[in-house]
């Protein structure tokens, strides 16, 4: 049977029954290690009663809560598949995923009930637990069926091969697809983090990050379950309630994706006793390296990055703290086990993975590890295409450096060719990240009739005072942007639309640009 996630939960109650286990900040809910298995193993047999067998898929459609947390670890113990739905979806998005999965159970709470009631009566076959308190409308109420469960531990025989996750991707390029996770990949992953982050069982997270995503569940939750670390969730990542939490209970390591870190450094830090936080993960999406230097400036912690992707589980590469410094803007070299390539990329299909680029060379990044997926779900030539030839084709561009370091540029669809000539927005990003004045920014490429595309830039500015010609004269005296890369064109807006785990909607963005330009407007 080897070692399942189940399997690790139950070791660690075995170690350390009386230690704190999780703290749910706004139920106000605390369990140790022995009370949580309680509470998971209820669940279980709950979820056994309802019929719910091995290989049948559970979906939560939650924000950070403990019922989140049990239900992973109650599907892990009867080797049922568990679907984490991202809580932004609307309905149409959640039925399609519901289809896509057909579970037999989905968990979801008041604040989504809207959402669920406008698809519910599509799927007759399926469970919908409602996780509050019960509303006439959903006589199954989830407290009821777990209060009258046992709490015998009923684990099957689930096997480290068997599936143990159904993740859907953002769609950040496509339509969702069913990210096929085994449990020995996720220990496998859990382990990599537990040693990147020093993880020890002293330590105490923050759940600030969606938890239906991969990289807070598998980077940051998985390993602290793993080592019998404490658990602090935040329904939703604010700011001022996540640096409360961080003093009031002490919290020593945070994963945040760059967004969430910006928006920390907004705040005001000295009036937070703050020296508990040792360590902040980041990753998910790019951060600039004026961005990482500001937190380990007014934060004081190391950092570490990860890099990465759903379907790798996510972690592939990881730069670490002692790298930060001399590395600053790379993704850090290969996790353990893992072999990163980067290869031509090609028009006509998947990149092949034996035409590989020389050092400092850009190219399509590609993978092989102990992590890798199985496949799509239902998406058999999808599938094909992504893990061609036994390599996980990323459609990200970068280029490995002499000392196998990573550097990712871009997505291979946000990439610019602007007269002929290849533009990563990052680099220009990055670049305007520096003036103190500037919040966030995207840059997008925009169809110019003369050029093919041209740069443009949204802005989010902190400082309103700051002009277009500040920024332009901030990229032309920039030696890391030729002239071609400078933006041609400003818009400053409100916000950055951005996905559950903190990527921009560039699409969105260039939307917004059509938009425009259909409306007759002209720069
Ligand atoms: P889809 O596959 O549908 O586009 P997605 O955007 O949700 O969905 P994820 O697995 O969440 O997919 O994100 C993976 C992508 O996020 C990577 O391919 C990369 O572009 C970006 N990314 C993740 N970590 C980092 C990082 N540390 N630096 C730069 N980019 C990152």
């Amino acid at each position: 049977m080897g070692i399942t996630i189940g399997k690790i939960f139950d070791l660690t109650v075995k170690r350390y029954p009386q230690k704190e286990a999780l703290y749910d900040v706004r139920k106000n809910v605390r369990f140790t290690y022995s009370e949580w298995s309680r509470e998971v193993n209820k669940l279980a047999n709950a979820l056994l009663q309802e019929g719910v067998g091995k290989g049948d898929r559970v979906s939560t459609f939650l924000f950070n809560t403990e019922e989140l947390a049990t239900v992973f670890l109650a599907c892990a113990k009867i080797g049922a598949v568990f679907n984490p739905i991202n809580f932004r979806l609307m309905g149409e998005e959640v039925a399609y995923i519901l289809a896509d999965a057909e579970p037999k159970v989905v968990l979801f709470e008041k604040a989504l009930e809207p959402v669920v009631s406008s698809i519910e009566s599509r799927f007759p076959r399926t469970a919908f637990w409602f996780i509050d308190e019960a509303a006439p409308a959903y006589a199954a109420s989830y407290r009821e069926k777990v209060e009258a469960a046992s709490d015998q531990d009923m684990s099957a025989k689930v096997h480290e091969d068997d599936l143990y996750a159904i993740m859907y991707t953002s769609g950040t390029t496509g339509r969702p697809k069913g990210v096929m996770h085994l449990h020995r990949d996720m220990l496998e992953q859990s382990v990599l983090l537990i040693n990147a982050t020093k993880l020890h069982r002293d330590d105490v997270g923050l759940v600030a990050a969606p938890m239906f995503h991969c990289a807070e569940l598998h980077c940051a939750f998985l390993p602290r379950v793993h080592v019998g670390a404490k658990h602090v969730i935040l329904h939703q990542f604010e700011p001022k309630q996540a640096l409360q939490a961080i003093e009031s209970e002490g919290v020593t390591k945070l994963f945040a994706a760059p967004t969430m870190w910006n928006m920390l450094l907004q705040e005001d830090l000295g009036s937070y006793r703050l020296n508990s936080l040792k360590l902040g993960l980041y990753g998910a999406a790019p951060m600039a390296p004026a961005l990482v230097r500001a937190c380990r400036d007014q934060l004081g912690i190391s950092l570490v990055q990860a890099y990465g992707m759903t379907e790798m589980g996510p972690a592939i590469t990881l730069l670490s703290e002692e790298d930060q410094l001399t590395r600053a803007g790379s993704a850090g070299q290969a996790c353990l086990n893992h072999e990163i390539r980067v290869v031509r990329p090609r028009e006509d299909g998947p990149s092949d993975p034996d035409d590989i680029l020389p050092p400092g060379e850009n190219g399509e990044i590609i993978v092989q590890g102990p992590c890798m997926m199985t496949g799509y779900f239902n998406r058999r030539e999808a599938t094909e295409k992504a893990m061609f030839k036994g390599w996980y084709h990323s459609g990200d561009i970068g280029y490995l450096d002499e000392d196998g370091y990573l550097w990712v540029k871009d997505r291979v669809d946000d990439m610019i060719i602007s007269g002929g000539e290849n533009i990563y927005p990052r680099e220009v990003e990055d670049v305007l990240y520096e003036h103190k004045g500037v919040l966030d920014v995207a840059i997008i490429g925009e169809p110019d009739d003369r050029w093919g595309e041209r740069v443009t830039a949204f802005v989010v500015l902190k400082d309103p005072s700051v002009t277009e010609q500040e920024l332009d004269e901030l990229c032309k005296n920039s030696d890391r942007l030729a002239n071609y890369k400078r933006p041609r064109k400003y818009m400053f807006v409100e916000a950055l639309p951005r996905n559950a785990s903190g990527k921009i909607q560039k699409f969105m963005l260039r939307q917004k640009l059509e938009e425009l330009r259909s409306g007759g407007w002209r720069a």
